[in-house]
């Protein structure tokens, strides 16, 4: 079982009289920046273009270019999109880092399909929000926290992880707990929930649409009934909320039946192995070789697919009936 660190093994004063560098101000950088701010840790932010800019300023920081920010930092956060670490990191930012300093990452993935290394000399920590950017600043705001993998790559200066669990601190993260993990377990297990949860909903749900409009159904009544109407929010919250299978309650008895006798066809069907090729393609590097290759290639593919899922029929009867109900889910899932 994974160790658990929570409040009172994180201890800010490791970051006394040091200066915390956020390397980009986007979904987790302005998020992470404030609430380190917030927490008593001096920051600095580093920062591209002018996109971000007014609003780092608003927030009473002050932007810097990514090398004088790094330069000032004790402990550099790179959030920036792992896409442009390879690119940026060895150009922009390692050059500049102090003797010493802390590299710290919020995702494991280039550290370990070792698209970037950092120099020798220099900490390497994972501090890894299980949340997304935005919730991690009005969690923290509300007084509440949210669980985040920790790990450390290399520890140089003997406080990698005091750094670790500091940062964890400060951003809110130990007021609910940090799991201890590894580069590798961290990215492997993200990819994996995002490959297999993401590409399941997509064709679930296209494949059911297709079905029920090919019999002769409305696909506006469809699309309503697969995810149009919001109530898989309700039902994702109480599974979150209440656990998978207790959450069955909140059904009725039929949908209750059906559920589990068809989980059980599913369960029982043979097994086309494609969990485990996933798995393996994450494990031996080949869905990393082959997003490096897109992504050199100019993203072709991942243009191609975005165009043949979003030209299907389900995108249509979803548009009619998300304008017919854009308030009824502005309440459904909140402001964020
Ligand atoms: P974002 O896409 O929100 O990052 C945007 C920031 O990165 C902007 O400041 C942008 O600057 C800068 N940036 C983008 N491209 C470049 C570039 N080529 N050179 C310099 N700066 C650049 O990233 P996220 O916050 O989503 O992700 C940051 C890290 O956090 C990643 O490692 C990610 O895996 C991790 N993470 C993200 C989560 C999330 O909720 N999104 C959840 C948990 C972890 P400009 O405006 O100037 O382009």
């Amino acid at each position: 079982m994974a160790k658990i660190y929570s409040e009172g093994d994180g201890d800010l004063g490791a970051l006394d009289g040091r200066t915390v560098a956020i390397l980009g101000y986007g979904n987790q950088g302005r998020s992470q920046a404030l609430n380190l701010k917030d927490s008593g840790v001096a920051v600095v932010v580093g920062n591209r273009s002018d996109r971000f800019r007014d609003l780092a300023v608003d927030d009473g920081l002050e932007p810097l270019p990514l090398s004088e920010a790094t330069a000032r930092g004790d402990v550099v956060m790179a959030l920036l999109p792992d896409e442009v670490h390879q690119e940026v990191l060895p150009r922009d930012v390692f050059p500049s880092l102090k003797e010493g300093s802390a590299v710290v990452f919020a995702h494991g993935y280039s550290v370990h399909f070792g698209e970037v290394d950092v120099p020798d000399g220099h900490d390497v920590c994972l501090v890894a929000p299980k949340m997304l950017g935005p919730a991690v600043r009005t969690l923290y705001l509300a007084g509440r926290g949210f669980p985040s993998l920790v790990a450390v790559h290399r520890d140089a200066s003997g406080r990698a992880w005091d750094v670790t669990l500091a940062i964890a601190q400060g951003i809110g993260s130990l007021r609910v707990g940090a799991w201890e993990t590894t580069f590798e377990e961290e990215a492997i297990t993200d990819l994996f929930g995002e490959q297999v949860g993401g590409s399941g909903a997509i064709v679930g749900l296209l494949r059911s649409f297709e079905t029920l409009v090919k019999a002769g159904y409305d696909p506006d009544v469809v699309e309503l009934e697969l995810i149009g109407s919001g109530e898989l929010v309700e039902v994702i919250r109480t599974q979150v909320r209440d656990g998978l299978l207790a959450s069955l309650r909140n059904h009725s008895p039929t949908s209750q039946f059906g559920q589990l006798y068809r989980a059980a066809e599913l369960w029982d069907s043979p097994d086309d192995g494609r969990l485990q090729r996933i798995l393996d393609e994450l494990r031996n590097g080949g869905f990393a070789e082959v997003w490096r290759r897109e992504r050199e290639d100019g993203y072709r593919t991942m243009r191609d697919l975005e165009e043949r899922f979003s030209s299907h029929d389900f995108g249509r009867a979803e548009g009619r009936n998300r304008d017919r109900l854009r308030d009824v889910l502005h309440e459904t899932l909140g402001s964020q």
